[in-house]
């Protein structure tokens, strides 16, 4: 039994630093709740944040007003350091979310380190050393963040201001301090500023419209709450080194299809296996997700091999955002220790699914309100169509910004993966499911009156075993980008790598638009029932509930005039439309400014992965392929050859392009015309070259851990009873 005590398992754990794939680690075999007892201590909120505030005269409820940081910021910065000095740590840092990150930058965040001390000249003495500024507020040389022109190098100061709605954590001998990051002039230079002005644009017309269907919140803000679902896939660490394109740009650029793939759907939930390392890396990320309080609730196995899964519960939209960064930080460094590596990108091997990052995503009061709960709304409200009023606004906002929601998943992976029958198309529509479609549609004709209540149907196996059992009248969707699933939407198109701050972002500003213009309406003297109604009547082409992998639906849906954008790199061009810059300035999102600056980012952003990509294959053509088929006396030896001067010259091309839509523009066609041509060629070779003389991981190396398991396991028995 002592293995299961946290300090033996920490022991065995450090045994095993660096586990070859091959060699199997322990997997705990049951969990008491005791192994969990450290849930939370890493966060500063909560029960851990009130008994240290209590120690210095106050209580964890003043950190409930955002205003502590003025009024008790050095109170607050005591109980910190005791804290932190408690649980061994010495260092600080704002931690902060520049733009761009994804693909990367490990972890995705931005800090500078500092030790909480001071150290005295004259006496040699050093001291703790942490105050209420230290706390709030930092500076940073930030002129080599991605800016898209908003700041100089001559003007290169960044600003670092605590956010208080996202608690802070600890992690080794280091706080991290959840920070929004903008420039001298205020100007959002991250991923959090614009999702926080978002919350208040949601808040603000949020308890408006509320209040026009009979609800006053009072003092509470309308908050958004969103759950991740992450996938991503585990690989053995030793056949990645033998890939310079997962090194170095996160997805093989080459690779021929190994003779299994995703055919059976094998893979998909299967049990988690015993002789390979997944589920002791697997479990280990969960200890350690934990301990930073991050309840990391459900893992599974994906539909392609070696993809996986975790899902958290969900909760409030910024403190999730800041969790997953750390989520996917955790998942990359802990596979190190297993053997493994950790693969976020959207796409990391060709003909099986790529990963995303399901975005749930609701909106409640902070008493717990759900306002798309239909009898939960309708009743708090006493409104029997408050959900069918709320419901329009955003089918309204889904079909007028459709283009905003397509702009803020192009990420590059999710170039490969959009319509690819793992995500949906990139064209934007919203199911319902039948029996709401039904209610609203009886809605908007004026045809019915009264609550919507979600039916219930009885399935009967007939059996005497399994006794009929009760499911939702509503089937699930898992083609629609957009579905509505009982008290949420899920966003399904979101990319496995991205920072989701611009997704919420603008689902949050789409919705607090319409928000806005219904309680304007109403102001002005209309009805709020006649505003929806007409509302729906405009807007009701978006709702569709059939399958959007079929081809010819897509051609309906594109004839019924929904937004699709087929390219990302035109898709991130519509944040500088003029409705859009209207409608971020309108709702004090972005300015006009901001929202320039980050498109030149993202397209930067774009032609910088792809850049790297290109490289990357010149060098493996040149230091591999080539090599190979010449050693092999077999292959298109001179369609290599050529196919580097291709490449060169089109690398060449977008440096020399005029701006940074133009070379995201000739990146994109490189990408996915000439690159995916020349990998045919390099695919064809590795059909042909012997395999001793193919000196790059191959898929069948890659990606089957199940079959790639040690013939002694390390350990026995497998578990640590
Ligand atoms: P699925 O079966 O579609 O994967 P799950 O029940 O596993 O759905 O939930 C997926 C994610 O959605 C989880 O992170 C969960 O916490 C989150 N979620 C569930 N309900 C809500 C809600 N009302 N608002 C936001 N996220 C939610
Ligand atoms: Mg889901």
């Amino acid at each position: 039994m002592l293995a299961t005590t946290a300090a033996a398992r920490s022991l065995l754990r450090a045994s095993r630093f660096t586990t070859p794939a091959t060699t199997v680690a322990v997997v705990r075999s049951f969990a008491s709740i005791e192994p969990y007892s450290d849930y939370g201590k890493s966060v500063f909120t909560g029960r851990v944040a009130d008994e240290y505030l209590k120690k210095h005269g106050s209580s964890g409820d003043i950190l409930k007003d955002p205003s502590w940081t003025a009024s008790h910021s050095d109170t607050v910065a005591k109980a910190v350091l005791d804290w932190a000095v408690d649980r061994g740590a010495n260092t600080y840092c704002h931690w902060f979310q520049p733009m761009a990150s994804s693909g990367v930058r490990h972890g995705q965040t931005g800090q500078v380190q500092n030790m909480m001390m001071a150290f005295n000249r004259t006496t040699n003495d050093i001291e703790f050393d942490f105050d209420g500024k230290n706390l709030t507020k930092g500076e940073t040389d930030g002129s080599s963040y991605p800016n898209g022109g908003l700041r100089a190098t001559h003007t290169a100061g960044g600003y670092l201001a605590i956010d208080t709605s996202s608690p802070i954590f600890l992690r080794g001998d280091t706080i991290f301090i959840p920070s929004a990051f903008v420039s001298y002039y205020g100007a959002a230079l991250d991923e959090k500023t614009p999702l926080l002005r978002s919350n208040a644009a949601l808040s603000k017309h949020g308890k408006r419209l509320l209040a026009h269907l009979g609800l006053d919140i009072g003092d509470q803000d309308v908050i958004s709450n969103i759950g991740l679902e992450q996938e991503f896939f585990l690989v053995p660490r030793d056949q990645y080194y033998r890939r310079p394109d997962l090194q170095m740009a996160g997805r093989t650029i080459i690779g021929k299809d190994a003779p299994r793939g995703q055919e059976m759907c094998d893979h998909y939930m299967a049990p988690p296996s015993l002789s390979s390392p997944a589920l002791a890396c697997m479990q280990e990320i969960q200890d350690e997700c934990w301990r930073l309080g991050i309840p990391l609730k459900t893992r599974h196995r994906e539909v392609a091999p070696n993809q996986y899964e975790f899902a958290p519960l969900f909760g409030l939209n910024t403190i999730q955002v800041d969790q997953n960064l750390m989520v996917m930080q955790i998942i990359e460094e802990v596979a190190v220790r297993h053997g493994l590596a950790a693969l976020m990108q959207e796409k990391p091997f060709n003909d099986v699914n790529g990963s995303g990052k399901h975005n749930n995503w609701s909106i409640g009061t902070e008493d717990g309100i759900m306002l798309l709960h239909p009898a939960k709304v309708n009743k708090a409200t006493g409104n029997d169509t408050a959900f069918a009023v709320i419901m329009s606004a955003i089918i309204a906002a889904v079909n007028e910004h459709g283009d905003l929601m397509r702009m803020a998943i192009a990420s590059p992976g999710n170039d490969f993966r959009l319509g690819a029958c793992e995500a949906p198309p990139a064209i934007v529509s919203t199911y319902l499911g039948e029996d709401i479609t039904f209610y609203l549609s009886h809605f908007k004709d004026g045809k019915g009156e009264g609550e919507y209540i979600p039916k219930l149907k009885t399935l009967d196996l007939g059996t005497h075993e399994v006794l009929p059992f009760e499911v939702p009248a509503e089937d699930r969707n898992r083609t629609s980008p957009f579905p509505y699933g009982g008290a949420r939407f899920e966003f399904r198109a979101v990319g496995s790598s991205q920072n989701v701050s611009m997704v919420n972002t603008v689902l949050n500003t789409i919705v607090a638009e319409k928000f806005a213009e219904f309680s304007d309406r109403v102001d002005a003297g209309e009805d709020i029932h006649d505003i929806a109604r007409e509302t729906l009547n405009e807007h009701w082409k978006v709702v569709f509930n059939g399958n959007n992998y079929d081809e010819e639906m897509q051609q309906e849906l594109t004839d019924r005039g929904l937004w699709r954008i087929d390219s990302g790199v035109e898709a991130i061009a519509t944040l500088t439309a003029e409705k859009n810059t209207a409608l971020f300035q309108k709702m004090k999102v972005l300015t006009k400014e901001e929202c320039e600056s980050r498109q030149h980012i993202l397209h930067d952003h774009y032609w910088g992965t792809v850049d790297i990509e290109a490289k990357c294959l010149v060098d493996m053509l040149n230091q591999h392929i080539i090599p190979s088929v010449k050693a092999a006396g077999v292959g298109p030896l001179s369609d290599l050859e050529e196919a580097v001067g291709t490449l060169k010259t089109a690398i060449a091309e977008i440096h020399a392009a005029e701006d940074s839509y133009k070379a995201a523009q000739l990146a994109r066609v490189l990408r996915l015309e000439t690159m995916i041509d020349i990998r045919a060629v390099c695919d064809a070779a590795e059909e042909v070259v012997p395999a001793n003389l193919w000196t790059l991981a191959t898929y069948k190396e890659l990606m089957f851990l199940d079959q790639h398991t040690a013939s002694t396991p390390e350990t026995e028995p497998f578990f640590d009873e």
